[in-house]
Parts: C-alpha cells; sequence; structure tokens
C-alpha cells in the first residue's frame, strides 16, 4: 500500500475529537497556521480545507512537523487498535452490545457548540473518558446546527444574543447511510404528522456519537428548525427535541444495527427513549406491556442532576397526548396510562407530565451526582416511594469527575509526566497514580503555574480589547487595558452559567469591602468573571449586568474584570491559570458542580460553598470552605450570613496564605495547599473514575439483569 501523505493522515486525525484531548496533536495544528487556526475557533477541519496537500506539505517542511505528524498518526491508531485496557479486563460482560448514553447536549470541543453548560461538558467527558478506558459505549445526542448562542454584551451591560449557522461539512460528522448507501432517515410520529431526521456520526476516540438533525427536505418548515438551538423555544419546541432525542434516537440505533444492553438517561430529557424500546420488544418479542416495561426498565440508568425545579421539564396532557398519543397506541395504554407514567400520582388529573418522574419509571437504577444531592434527590422524590423510608429511597450517587487530558495544561502535564508513573493519563482514576505529586519541587510547580497565570492573563487582556474593538472605543482605552489584570495579584476566577442560584455577585454585597480588598496596596486580590445567562433569564440578565457595570467604574477598573462569552476554550484558559476558584452556589442547589475539578487538575485552590463535590472534598487544607453547611428557611439570610463568610475567609485565610512568603518570595504553605489539593482531589473528581462507577455499579448490573430494585408501576 503507498504510504498515506501528511494531508491524508491530518485528515483522518480531523475527523476523530481524539486529537483535541493530545496535546502534541493541538499544537500541531496550530503550528501550521497560528493565525488561521485561532481565527477558526480551533477548527482542524477548516483549517485543512484552507490548506491543500501541496501547500501543507510546504509548511510542514517549513516547521519540520513530518516526523511529529507521522508519530501522532501512529498513536492514534495504536490507540484506537488497544485491547488491553480497563474495558476490556472489566466491562467484558457488555460484549457486542454497547450502552447507550443518551443527552440532550454533549461539551467536546469549543468548534462543536452543541453544549451550553456543566452538563454537556460532563456528558462530554463522559464519553472521552468511556473511550480512553474502552468502554463499548455509544452516544445518543442533537445536532443544533445553529447551537447555543455567543453572547455580547451591550453598552448598558446587557447579553445579547447571536446564532450562527455550522455547516456540517465544516465538522467531523459523517452521514449515516444504510447499506445500500442511502441516508438513513429516521421518523417519529405525532397527532399533527411525522417529524423526520437524518443522523451524523461523530467519533469520540473509540466511542461513536449519534446526533439527529431534523434539518432536510422531507420536514415542514416547523419542523426543519426543530433542532436548529440547543434550549430554544418554547414548551412545544423541547416535548418535539425531546421525542426526536428519546424515541428518534432509539429508532436511529437499530437503524444502524445497534442493540443496546444498557440505556444511559443523562437528565430526562431523554426519558421516551424507554417507550421506544418498550414498544419494540412489545412488537418483536410478543411482550405484554407489562413485561416489557419490566424488562426495558431493568436496563435502564437515570442520572438526575439538579433539584432545582426548573431543570426537570414538565408538560401539559395536551402536549403529551399531541407528542406521545401515536406511541402510546401501540403500547397498548390510553391517554391517562401515558401520563400516569409521568405522574408522581398517577390519578391524580392536575399534574402535569414530568420528564424525570417518567424516568424513574422507566429505569430501576438511578443516581444523584454527589453525595450530598443524593440525600436531596432522596427527599425530593420520596413520594414515588411512599411505602419506604427516606434512606431506602432508590437514589444512590457517583459524584462528577472531569477528564483529565482535557483539562490539563500541557506545560503541567510536562511536569507530572517526570513525577508521576508511564502513561499515568491512561489510569488517572486511581489513586496511587497520584501519589508522586509529592515529590514535585516547589518551585517548579510555582513557576509552571505562574507562567500559566501569565498566559491567561495576555489571553484576557486580548479578549477585552476585542470587546473594546467592537464598543468603538478609543485607541487610548484600549491601550489603557494592556495594564489591566496583575499577574503578582492574588487572581480568583468565576464562570459558569448564570443561573441566579449560583450567586455570581455574592462577593459584591458589601461594595466598600470589596474596594478595599481589591485595592490593597500590599495584598490586592482581583477577579474575573465569566458566563451566560440563559435567553430567557432575565434575572440572570440582571445580575451579569451588575458585574459588568462594576467593572467599568474606577475604582473597579483593570481589577474586576468580566470576560463574553464563555465557552470551552475560555473556560481552560481560565481554570489553568486562576490562583483561586469561587463557587458559592445557594446550597444545596448546586448537584455537583465540575469546573472547580479542573481547577484542581492545574494546581488551583478551590473557595467554596460545601456543596456538590466540594462538600465531600474539602478536608480542611486542600482549599477553603465559605460556612460550614448550614442552610437557612430565610433566602435574604442564607445570602447575607454566605456573603460575610466570603469576605471572611478571604481576608482571614486565603489572602494572608497567599501572600505569606519566604525570603525567595516563594508562599511555601500555599504550594503545600497546591500539592495536596492535586494529590487528594486528582483521582476522585476525574471522569475515568466516574466512569468506572458507572460501569461497576450500574451497567455491569443493568447487563446482567440482575434484580436489585422493585421497578415502580404507574
Ligand atoms: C466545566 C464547565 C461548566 C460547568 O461549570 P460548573 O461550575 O460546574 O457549573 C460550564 N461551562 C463550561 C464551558 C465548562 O467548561
Amino acid at each position: 500500500m503507498p504510504q498515506k501523505t501528511i494531508h491524508e493522515k491530518l485528515g483522518e486525525l480531523s475527523q476523530n475529537l481524539w486529537w483535541s484531548w493530545q496535546p502534541e496533536v493541538t499544537s500541531i495544528f496550530r503550528e501550521i497556521d497560528p493565525r488561521r487556526w485561532s481565527a477558526l475557533a480551533h477548527n482542524p477541519v477548516l483549517l485543512l480545507s484552507e490548506y491543500g496537500p501541496d501547500k501543507l506539505e510546504a509548511r510542514a517542511r517549513e516547521e519540520v512537523l513530518h516526523s511529529r505528524i507521522n508519530s501522532a498518526y501512529r498513536r492514534w491508531q495504536e490507540y484506537m487498535d488497544s485491547h488491553s485496557t480497563w474495558g476490556d479486563v472489566h466491562a467484558g460482560v457488555l460484549g457486542h452490545r454497547p450502552a447507550a448514553y443518551f443527552s440532550a447536549e454533549f461539551g467536546l470541543h469549543e468548534s462543536l457548540r452543541i453544549y451550553s453548560g456543566g452538563l454537556g461538558v460532563l456528558a462530554g467527558d463522559h464519553l472521552k473518558s468511556s473511550s480512553d478506558l474502552g468502554i463499548p459505549l455509544v452516544g445518543v445526542g442533537l445536532f443544533y446546527h445553529e447551537g447555543y448562542f455567543s453572547q455580547t454584551i451591550d453598552e448598558a451591560g446587557w447579553q445579547q444574543e447571536e446564532y450562527t449557522d455550522v455547516d456540517p461539512d465544516a465538522l467531523p460528522l459523517q452521514p449515516v447511510r444504510s447499506a445500500s448507501g442511502e441516508r438513513i432517515v429516521v421518523s417519529v410520529e405525532t397527532r399533527g404528522g411525522s417529524i423526520f431526521a437524518q443522523v451524523w456520526k461523530l467519533d469520540v476516540g473509540r466511542v461513536p456519537l449519534y446526533l439527529l438533525d431534523t434539518n432536510i427536505e422531507q420536514n415542514t418548515e416547523e419542523n426543519r428548525v426543530l433542532t436548529a438551538r440547543l434550549y430554544g423555544g418554547d414548551q412545544r419546541t423541547r416535548i418535539r427535541q425531546e421525542i426526536m432525542l428519546g424515541i428518534g434516537g432509539v429508532r436511529a440505533l437499530a437503524a444502524v444495527g445497534i442493540n443496546p444492553r444498557v440505556i444511559h438517561m443523562n437528565e430526562g430529557h431523554s426519558a421516551f427513549a424507554p417507550l421506544e424500546i418498550i414498544r419494540m420488544r412489545m412488537k418483536h418479542d410478543g411482550r405484554s406491556f407489562d413485561d416489557a416495561l419490566r424488562e426495558t426498565a431493568s436496563s435502564g440508568v437515570f442520572t438526575t442532576h439538579t433539584p432545582v425545579p426548573a431543570g426537570h421539564d414538565r408538560f401539559d396532557a395536551g402536549l403529551i397526548d399531541e407528542h406521545v398519543g401515536p406511541l402510546a397506541e401501540e403500547l397498548g395504554i390510553h391517554h391517562e396510562g401515558i401520563m400516569g407514567l409521568g405522574r408522581v400520582d398517577p390519578q391524580n388529573p392536575n399534574e402535569s407530565f414530568c420528564m424525570t418522574v417518567l424516568a424513574f419509571k422507566t429505569s430501576r437504577r438511578a443516581n444523584a451526582v454527589s453525595n450530598l444531592h443524593g440525600v436531596v434527590s432522596r427527599r425530593m422524590w420520596r413520594s414515588l416511594w411512599p411505602w419506604r423510608s427516606e434512606e431506602e429511597i432508590p437514589i444512590g450517587h457517583i459524584t462528577n469527575g472531569v477528564h483529565t487530558p482535557t483539562w490539563l495544561a500541557a506545560q503541567m502535564r510536562v511536569l507530572y509526566d517526570r513525577v508521576l508513573p508511564q502513561k499515568w493519563y491512561l489510569r488517572t482514576g486511581e489513586p496511587d497514580v497520584w501519589k508522586g505529586i509529592d515529590d514535585l519541587t516547589p518551585g517548579e510547580l510555582w513557576e509552571t503555574h505562574q507562567s500559566l497565570k501569565n498566559r491567561l492573563i495576555v489571553y484576557a487582556r486580548r479578549r477585552l480589547s476585542y470587546q473594546a474593538q467592537r464598543h468603538g472605543q478609543s485607541a487610548r482605552e484600549i491601550e489603557r487595558l494592556q495594564g489591566f489584570l496583575d499577574p503578582q495579584s492574588l487572581t480568583v476566577g468565576f464562570a459558569r452559567r448564570f443561573a441566579p442560584y449560583k450567586r455570581a455577585d455574592l462577593v459584591m454585597r458589601d461594595v466598600d469591602v470589596l474596594e478595599k480588598l481589591v485595592n490593597d496596596a500590599e495584598r490586592p486580590v482581583q477577579f474575573i468573571f465569566a458566563g451566560k445567562a440563559h435567553p430567557a433569564d432575565d434575572h440572570g440578565k440582571a445580575i451579569l449586568q451588575r458585574i459588568v457595570k462594576m467593572s467599568q467604574e474606577e475604582r473597579f477598573l483593570g481589577k474586576i474584570v468580566f470576560l463574553d462569552d464563555y465557552d470551552i476554550n475560555l473556560g481552560r484558559h481560565l481554570v489553568q491559570g486562576v490562583d483561586v476558584w469561587l463557587n458559592n452556589p445557594r446550597r444545596p442547589l448546586e448537584a455537583s458542580g465540575t469546573s472547580g475539578q479542573k481547577v484542581v487538575l492545574n494546581g488551583g485552590l478551590n473557595l467554596s460553598i460545601l456543596d456538590g463535590w466540594w462538600a465531600e472534598a474539602f478536608d480542611g487544607k486542600n482549599g477553603f470552605a465559605i460556612g460550614s453547611g448550614q442552610t437557612h428557611a430565610n433566602q435574604e439570610i442564607q445570602d447575607k450570613r454566605d456573603g460575610d463568610d466570603l469576605i471572611h475567609v478571604l481576608q482571614n485565610e486565603v489572602i494572608p496564605l497567599y501572600y505569606g512568603r519566604d525570603q525567595d518570595d516563594m508562599p511555601q504553605e500555599w504550594i503545600r495547599h497546591m500539592k495536596r489539593s492535586v494529590r487528594t482531589l486528582g483521582w476522585r473528581f476525574n471522569a475515568d473514575r466516574q466512569v468506572m462507577d458507572y460501569v461497576r455499579e450500574t451497567y455491569i448490573p443493568a447487563a446482567g439483569g440482575l434484580s436489585c430494585e422493585m421497578v415502580v408501576m404507574p
């Protein structure tokens, strides 16, 4: 066989997202053309479309890239062919029938804007770790050609949303075809006609992700744009997207010949999926509805993600009948029968249909995403199992984690490579692997961190000047931005969705105190904020506006900054460069949170309310706790107490520790905290550990059909 050209090799690499968690491959793409690489939002498919074979060849010669490309390509092939993974040893019973992982969003890379926040990034990390561990798993989601919005901030500090249409050809999406070569199209019937979707395949290492897309000619105009936007539109759009994700998703898998052994629903959006599996069992295996439900539920795994009521989709009877009525008829259950599956009390006509309830009733294994969230969820859903005591409610927990190779800075990884075992990045879920962190010398850890912090600050200034240019600011004003943020100052980051319960402006409750902290001559603190509010969330937008306005006040100028359009790329810069990551949700509403876990990997310290993952992570010396985990029924009192505690911890713990320097200006005690944080938390709050837990505690039992919990009948 003739040798492949480097253009062909890079072309193949660009078509599998594996490249995105390989620092070496990423830097090859960047070095081909650094300017185009950033202009194209780090999209190698687009980059290569601008570089024909000859132009690429010339460029590779200039930059001496040939052997690096060849070796990256070889590593990728070895990875794809490897048969000695954790999954080969421990997940053998799943065999050739994979687990199917359903999610409304997947956060895999900044060039693929089909995610909005933590839920999506978690799903993306789950696929990547499943690939690394060799778990037989496929993903199912929707392809949103306009994705989630890009954020700009207007003169008044108010968020504006923009959507841009993405051409699937510009992404690593393969059209899925039947054996005879035709595009596979699936359909879902509603009372108002059928909705059709084509299917794309996206390769995430060894894991295929199937994405359904209604933007095809067979559809009416309304349905063509059904999957255009993530979390756009009204309740009717939402339920139509969800029947496509759940019912259409199962049909898409069947059309490509996949008969999943386990159905994992990441949040309730996909809870219609089991109904379609029940239908197939009744039709093909001649089961009764009750038997089919029992069998289907035994292979179902459901992860619930939030105690916030708005996070649980509810639909009225009319919407359910219009969109699920035809399927219910095939199941032989009448309207009240289907409604009962989505109600806590099936007989209560005043109860709307809740997707979370449907998910609980159609999956025998359910879990929350942290220990504390488990407690909260058992209380929240106990009425589904009225005959049980709270501790016996069958909702366990598997705490979320993050995919190390995705979130760890390349420079930090070089450092870890020296003290951790060989190929440690393929075994990050094992505690022993991280022991070597103790052998890092304080100086090299500190210097590496400082250099990442500098990189963040340079990056932040550049983003601020783009923002200023867009607002038509003068050259002098833009020049001034170059003095914003001081690499020597204690730098606190806060970036997440601007959902009101996350209280982005908590640190600003007493503006005068904040002014003193920020302008302290010896020991200053500076803040970098980022995050998007949901387009319909005016309360979240008002909080965002408050922060933007504060950042423009003379006393806070250059010391509190807001960076717009938070996404995975900005997130990566932030979690890799900050000294401290601030997280101050209203307890216990942050089910887990994951951004702070990304900070851990890079040596930053968490400063957080004892909520979500932090409630089980904090040990007194691996970061900082705000408050003591108490809650007050009165929200105003709670906010005041937490706000005061936050300032208190900053003043009395964080700032003194950070500025406590030895004769070489090294914060020795701070560095000890950094090391302790990485060593005690890195392996636990890690997506490999998370996926191994899912496999052991849910996928394998579900695949074996071992009975463990009674399914609740409607
Ligand atoms: C990790 C991540 C999140 C989740 O952040 P939380 O603090 O857990 O809410 C949201 N958005 C992006 C872009 C992320 O990378």
